[in-house]
């Protein structure tokens, strides 16, 4: 790249807060304590900087695996707002953790001077520092990284977040492999919205910023023009839009004109051309979708794409949960009573934008808009399964509770503690087995009528004593997980739907 091109990396300043007096430095971020970040890690090098943290390598004390450590100093956060966005941006980060490109969270800390984020170690470097040396890749490698980055945008947006901060430099390789893996980082301005809300602050970083930003009334599409402008960028070097100034660059991004003349682009594909125009309309509500992005023929017509983008994560989510057997599901439900606001705070605003008139239940109506909101295009009588699978009691509704077990994703239950702790719940007299009887008293608790007891023992007694033990237990909650939207999971709908409907159902795939 160009030296008078060369992508500046301070980002937009956020509009100025008045509405709340800076707090004093004493003020948590975290609605707990923690332990000492230093008593479990140690410190190493600096990776980073960015607008807020500074990335630190660490080290974790008791098994030596390295991960990177984003420090907040506290004294940057001027008002309760700034506050507020730390904890936001953790619980987005545990929102988001399942998904392959988004660097995964492992703990918070907080002291006095910092709040400290581990997360996953990302050792490849930023994707900006790889454009700069390379100036720009070539089409087929772009496919795949921008792919990746509407991936990213499309779980986001299907799990109710907007990201509004997608540049090169949030994105990083978790190696220095040649076929390392791209993760989306920096959370730090992204924000939970319900569709249909529109947000007024300014903020992002000059070259990605979407016009409607710049008008104050913007929603998610946002998103697509950044990942539009880093497609151009990955295609090219340099930004679409690009001036001296910021104020030189934000009248671009409202008037100016793309450039498809210069180098390199009379080389590169008309269907290249076609997506980044989609990506780059000014006005949001014809702009392309991430989803519609994904099913674009340039990103689908390469070589190893799969035919489908994924299903929405909501969607996966349920399809998983209705495939599972009672005992895991009521086993969930109780672990989900464990996790923290932080674990899933996501899935409370997720609740929120599905439960329309805020009655504190889903409705099978609401759940069937909510899913059409997120792209699926299920029949009714689909719908139905997956609602009367989440709906563990029987009411008719899905509650609070209901909706976190049926949508919590596996990794967060896999974790010992939870596992002793579900397993605990249902061997009430601490026998270390789960019998029959204590399995029968616990489906009366949670409304199951009509259980197979034995069968379903049967099913997870694997030395055949009937009763369950902690390791058959522990099996069964661990197996089965077929991941996100794969051919599994269709397979296993279709078993359930089969099932529901006596066996005479025969659905197309
Ligand atoms: P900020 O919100 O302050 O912009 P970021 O989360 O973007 O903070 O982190 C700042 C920089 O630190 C990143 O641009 C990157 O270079 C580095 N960094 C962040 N997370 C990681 C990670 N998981 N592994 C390695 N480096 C990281
Ligand atoms: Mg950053």
């Amino acid at each position: 790249m160009e030296s008078e091109n060369t992508i500046q990396k301070e980002p937009m300043k956020k509009e100025t807060k008045n509405s709340a007096p800076a707090p004093k430095p004493t003020i948590a971020v975290l609605p707990y304590q923690t332990p000492r970040l230093r008593d479990h890690y140690i410190l190493g090098k600096k990776l980073g900087q960015g607008q807020f943290g500074t990335t630190y390598l660490c080290t974790e004390k008791f098994t030596g695996t390295q991960y990177a450590c984003k420090s907040i100093p506290k004294r940057k956060l001027l008002c309760r707002e700034d506050y507020d966005d730390v904890w936001r941006e953790i619980q987005i980060m545990h929102h988001l953790s399942e998904h392959a490109n988004v660097v995964r969270i492992k703990g918070t800390y907080e002291d006095n001077v910092f709040v400290h984020l581990v997360m996953e170690l990302c050792a490849g470097g930023e994707l900006f520092d790889r454009i700069v040396q390379k100036g720009h890749y070539s089409e087929r490698k772009a496919t795949q990284l921008i792919k990746t980055i509407v991936g990213v945008v499309e779980a986001c947006h299907s799990l109710g977040v907007m990201h509004r901060d997608l540049k090169p430099e949030n994105f990083l390789f978790d190696s220095s492999h040649e076929d390392a893996k791209l993760k989306a980082t920096d959370f730090g301005l992204s924000i939970f919205y319900k569709p249909g809300q529109y947000f007024s602050d300014v903020v992002g970083s000059p070259y990605y910023v979407a016009p409607e930003v710049l008008h104050k009334y913007y929603g998610p599409e946002i998103d697509v023009w950044s990942a539009g402008v880093i497609l151009y960028i990955l295609l090219s070097g340099v930004p679409p839009f690009w001036a001296e100034t910021d104020s030189g660059i934000f009248r671009q991004i409202l008037k100016g004109k793309i450039d498809f003349e210069s180098e390199p682009w009379p080389n590169i594909s008309e269907s290249a051309k076609d997506l980044i125009l989609k990506m780059l309309c000014r006005d949001p509500r014809k702009r392309i979708s991430a989803h519609e992005v994904l099913c674009h023929p340039w990103i689908v017509d390469d070589r190893l794409a799969p035919d489908k983008p994924l299903d929405s994560a909501v969607l996966s989510r349920l399809k998983q949960f209705s495939a599972m057997n009672k005992l895991k599901k009521m086993a969930l439900r109780v672990i989900a009573e464990r996790l923290s606001e932080e674990e899933i705070g996501g899935l409370k605003q997720l609740f929120k934008m599905i439960d329309t008139d805020n009655s504190g239940t889903i409705t099978f109506e609401e759940l069937k808009a909510g899913l059409k909101r997120v792209g699926s295009e299920l029949m009714e009588s689909e719908i139905k399964v997956l609602m009367n699978a989440a709906d563990i009691d029987n009411s008719g509704t899905i509650d609070y509770g209901e909706f976190i077990a049926a949508t919590l994703h596996l990794n967060k239950m896999e974790r010992e503690e939870n596992l002793i702790a579900a397993f605990s719940f249902f061997d009430k007299d601490g026998s270390g087995y789960i019998t029959s009887d204590e399995l029968q008293q616990a489906c009366r608790d949670f409304g199951l009528g009509d259980v197979h007891l034995d069968e379903m023992i049967k099913e997870i007694d694997q030395d055949n004593d009937g009763c369950i033990d902690y390791g058959e237990f522990a099996t069964m909650m661990r197996k089965g997980d077929p991941g996100l939207g794969s051919r599994t999971m269709r397979g296993n709908l279709k078993f359930n739907l089969a099932e529901a409907f006596g066996g005479k159902l025969n659905l197309e795939d």
